[in-house]
This record gives structure tokens, C-alpha cells and sequence, in this order.
């Protein structure tokens, strides 16, 4: 049975019991996310279930957001539709992990207790590209006048250079 996502995660306690949570956040709920994203009350869809993989504490989460961000080209907002998916296990040393299936992405020296909304956010900003721009050539029509203002301004530009030097 699905049930809300608590504060805090602890780790162990919750893998040994196997449970599945699942919560509708928005995005203001998180405030790393709120400082790059104007789309503050968007939804945030977040299913995470915990298991022990013999005595490893384990997380397979999935999150659906959208964002709306500052393209880096023309500071437009360009919208994003993020799905990251994560199974992770949470180890105590790395020869813990040899037994495991490759299939988990491994997280040393983990906390048993920690912050489900800083959880959620470090998973969700690793899918956000660090540099967001439009698909489509933003600003391929306003880049060409300035270009071409500048060709024709260039070659003044360098005779006054060269005249300096002289
Ligand atoms: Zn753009």
C-alpha cells in the first residue's frame, strides 16, 4: 500500500520494512529546485520504495516534474519535462557492493536519517541540464543583424588597430 512520504528518511528502518511511498509535492516544496525553476506551483509527482538487498539498504524512486527555466541563450523561459527514475544502495564500505546486481547505482557512507526533500532534489538536479536552451535556434534571428553590423564596423576597426601601432 502507497502511503505519504515522511520528512525524513531512515534508511534502514524503512528498507526493512519495504515500504512504498508516493506523494504529489510542488515545486516550491523544494527550495534548491524554487531558485532555478519560476514554475513554483507546478506539481511534483514522487514514488519511492525501500528494500534490503540482502543487509544493504536500498531506494528505487521515480519523480515527474516539469520546469520552467532561463534558457541560457535568449533568458527566455524554456520548459522542461524531467521523469528521472533512480535505484540506489546505500553502502557501508565497497566490498559490501560486489554482491549486488549492476543495475544499482552505489552511495557510500550513507546517514541512516536524512532529509526526504534534499533526497529528492539532488536526484532531480542531476537529470537538469546545466545549461537549459530552446530546441529551436532562440535567437538565430536576432544573432544574424548584430553579426552582420559587426563585419561591416570590423575592418575600420582594424585600420584604426593598425594605425595605433604604427
Ligand atoms: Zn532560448
Amino acid at each position: 500500500m502507497k502511503q505519504g512520504i515522511p520528512k525524513t528518511i531512515k534508511l534502514f528502518k524503512f528498507a526493512s520494512r519495504g515500504g512504498i511511498f508516493s506523494h504529489q509535492y510542488q515545486v516550491r516544496d523544494f527550495p534548491r529546485i524554487s531558485t532555478i525553476a519560476s514554475n513554483h506551483n507546478s506539481k511534483v509527482s514522487v514514488t519511492i520504495s525501500f528494500s534490503l538487498e540482502g543487509e544493504i539498504p536500498c531506494i528505487t524512486g521515480e519523480v515527474e516534474i516539469d520546469l520552467e527555466l532561463d534558457c541560457q541563450r535568449c533568458l527566455d523561459v524554456v520548459k522542461l519535462h524531467l521523469e528521472p527514475k533512480f535505484k540506489l544502495a546505500f553502502l557501508k564500505n565497497e566490498e559490501q557492493g560486489e554482491t549486488l546486481d549492476a543495475s544499482f547505482e552505489t552511495i557510500l557512507n550513507a546517514d541512516e536519517e536524512f532529509s526526504t526533500i534534499e533526497f529528492i532534489t539532488d536526484e532531480v538536479l542531476i537529470s537538469v541540464p546545466m545549461a537549459p536552451l530552446h530546441e529551436h535556434k532562440c535567437l538565430s534571428y536576432q544573432d544574424t543583424q548584430p553579426i552582420n553590423e559587426q563585419k561591416k564596423e570590423n575592418p575600420f576597426a582594424i585600420l584604426k588597430q593598425l594605425k595605433k601601432k604604427e
